[in-house]
Protein backbone atom coordinates (compact mmCIF):
# COMPACT_ATOMS: atom_id res chain seq x y z
CA UNK A 1 0.00 0.00 0.00
CA UNK A 2 1.31 3.26 -1.06
CA UNK A 3 0.06 6.80 -1.63
CA UNK A 4 2.53 7.37 -4.35
CA UNK A 5 1.01 9.10 -6.93
CA UNK A 6 0.89 6.34 -10.49
CA UNK A 7 0.73 8.31 -13.46
CA UNK A 8 -2.09 7.15 -15.54
CA UNK A 9 -0.40 5.95 -18.59
CA UNK A 10 1.15 3.29 -15.97
CA UNK A 11 -2.63 2.68 -14.37
CA UNK A 12 -3.96 1.86 -17.46
CA UNK A 13 -1.07 -0.63 -18.72
CA UNK A 14 -1.33 -2.35 -14.78
CA UNK A 15 -5.08 -2.73 -15.18
CA UNK A 16 -4.78 -3.83 -19.13
CA UNK A 17 -2.49 -6.54 -18.26
CA UNK A 18 -4.40 -7.60 -15.28
CA UNK A 19 -7.60 -7.83 -17.51
CA UNK A 20 -8.71 -5.28 -14.61
CA UNK A 21 -8.41 -8.42 -12.38
CA UNK A 22 -6.44 -8.62 -8.72
CA UNK A 23 -3.33 -10.69 -9.50
CA UNK A 24 -3.48 -12.12 -6.12
CA UNK A 25 -7.23 -13.74 -5.31
CA UNK A 26 -8.08 -13.10 -9.22
CA UNK A 27 -11.53 -10.98 -8.44
CA UNK A 28 -12.37 -8.44 -11.04
CA UNK A 29 -12.57 -5.04 -10.02
CA UNK A 30 -16.53 -5.12 -11.61
CA UNK A 31 -16.97 -7.37 -8.72
CA UNK A 32 -15.33 -5.94 -5.74
CA UNK A 33 -16.79 -3.27 -3.23
CA UNK A 34 -13.89 -0.92 -2.81
CA UNK A 35 -11.86 0.00 -6.23
CA UNK A 36 -8.76 -2.00 -7.31
CA UNK A 37 -5.62 -0.40 -6.49
CA UNK A 38 -1.64 0.07 -7.17
CA UNK A 39 0.16 -2.57 -5.35
CA UNK A 40 3.92 -2.13 -5.28
CA UNK A 41 5.01 -5.85 -5.24
CA UNK A 42 8.08 -4.72 -3.27
CA UNK A 43 7.15 -1.93 -1.10
CA UNK A 44 8.79 1.65 -1.35
CA UNK A 45 9.90 1.02 2.10
CA UNK A 46 12.17 -1.91 0.61
CA UNK A 47 13.44 0.07 -2.44
CA UNK A 48 10.19 -1.18 -4.63
CA UNK A 49 9.80 1.57 -7.37
CA UNK A 50 6.63 3.25 -9.35
CA UNK A 51 7.51 0.72 -11.99
CA UNK A 52 5.75 -1.29 -14.81
CA UNK A 53 8.18 -3.98 -13.52
CA UNK A 54 7.04 -3.70 -9.62
CA UNK A 55 3.26 -2.76 -9.93
CA UNK A 56 0.54 -5.50 -9.58
CA UNK A 57 -3.17 -4.97 -9.52
CA UNK A 58 -4.75 -5.70 -6.40
CA UNK A 59 -8.36 -5.44 -5.20
CA UNK A 60 -8.16 -3.48 -1.62
CA UNK A 61 -8.21 -6.68 0.19
CA UNK A 62 -5.35 -8.49 -0.85
CA UNK A 63 -3.39 -4.86 -0.64
CA UNK A 64 -4.66 -4.01 2.79
CA UNK A 65 -2.87 -7.80 4.13
CA UNK A 66 -0.31 -7.42 2.39
CA UNK A 67 0.88 -4.22 3.05
CA UNK A 68 4.51 -3.59 2.78
CA UNK A 69 5.33 -7.21 3.00
CA UNK A 70 7.60 -8.87 0.97
CA UNK A 71 7.92 -12.49 2.67
CA UNK A 72 5.73 -14.34 5.28
CA UNK A 73 5.72 -17.56 7.11
CA UNK A 74 5.54 -21.32 5.47
CA UNK A 75 2.51 -22.61 7.42
CA UNK A 76 3.96 -25.91 6.34
CA UNK A 77 7.95 -25.84 7.35
CA UNK A 78 7.79 -22.76 9.53
CA UNK A 79 10.38 -21.39 7.31
CA UNK A 80 10.66 -17.36 5.71
CA UNK A 81 8.97 -17.52 2.78
CA UNK A 82 8.67 -14.25 0.02
CA UNK A 83 5.61 -13.48 -1.72
CA UNK A 84 4.22 -14.34 -4.63
CA UNK A 85 5.92 -11.77 -7.35
CA UNK A 86 3.44 -11.48 -9.84
CA UNK A 87 6.03 -9.89 -12.21
CA UNK A 88 8.93 -12.38 -11.86
CA UNK A 89 7.19 -15.39 -10.55
CA UNK A 90 4.94 -18.14 -12.93
CA UNK A 91 1.53 -18.09 -11.25
CA UNK A 92 0.87 -21.96 -12.51
CA UNK A 93 4.67 -22.85 -10.86
CA UNK A 94 3.09 -21.49 -7.52
CA UNK A 95 -0.65 -21.72 -7.89
CA UNK A 96 -3.42 -23.93 -8.60
CA UNK A 97 -7.41 -23.23 -9.32
CA UNK A 98 -10.04 -25.42 -8.31
CA UNK A 99 -13.03 -25.13 -10.60
CA UNK A 100 -15.31 -27.79 -8.44
CA UNK A 101 -14.68 -25.38 -5.28
CA UNK A 102 -13.33 -22.22 -6.43
CA UNK A 103 -9.89 -22.90 -4.16
CA UNK A 104 -6.77 -21.57 -5.10
CA UNK A 105 -4.78 -24.62 -3.68
CA UNK A 106 -0.61 -23.57 -3.69
CA UNK A 107 2.01 -25.47 -4.71
CA UNK A 108 5.09 -24.37 -3.27
CA UNK A 109 6.66 -22.21 -0.34
CA UNK A 110 5.89 -19.17 -1.93
CA UNK A 111 2.16 -19.95 -2.49
CA UNK A 112 1.52 -21.54 0.91
CA UNK A 113 2.84 -18.19 2.55
CA UNK A 114 1.13 -15.87 0.45
CA UNK A 115 -2.20 -17.82 0.69
CA UNK A 116 -1.29 -17.81 4.55
CA UNK A 117 -1.00 -13.78 4.65
CA UNK A 118 -3.75 -12.74 1.98
CA UNK A 119 -7.33 -13.55 2.18
CA UNK A 120 -7.21 -15.37 -1.20
CA UNK A 121 -9.40 -17.87 0.01
CA UNK A 122 -11.88 -15.97 1.83
CA UNK A 123 -15.47 -17.76 1.33
CA UNK A 124 -17.32 -15.41 -0.88
CA UNK A 125 -14.08 -15.18 -3.43
CA UNK A 126 -14.90 -19.36 -3.79
CA UNK A 127 -18.18 -18.65 -4.89
CA UNK A 128 -17.59 -16.24 -7.12
CA UNK A 129 -14.53 -17.66 -8.76
CA UNK A 130 -16.92 -20.49 -9.72
CA UNK A 131 -19.11 -18.74 -11.41
CA UNK A 132 -16.90 -16.44 -13.41
CA UNK A 133 -14.83 -19.77 -14.06
CA UNK A 134 -18.05 -21.37 -15.74
CA UNK A 135 -19.14 -18.19 -17.65
CA UNK A 136 -15.25 -17.99 -18.91
CA UNK A 137 -14.85 -14.62 -17.30
CA UNK A 138 -12.10 -15.88 -14.58
CA UNK A 139 -8.75 -14.80 -15.51
CA UNK A 140 -6.12 -17.00 -14.48
CA UNK A 141 -2.77 -15.39 -14.88
CA UNK A 142 -0.88 -16.54 -18.32
CA UNK A 143 2.78 -17.50 -17.84
ZN1 LIG B 1 -7.36 -9.79 -4.20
Amino acid sequence: MSKTYVPADLRRLVFERAQDSCEYCLIPAALALAAHQMDHIIAEKHGGETVSENLALSCALCNLAKGSDIASIDPETNDTAKLYHPRRDQWSSHFQFEAQTGLIQPLSAIARATIRLLPINRPESLTERVILFRVGRLVIPAD
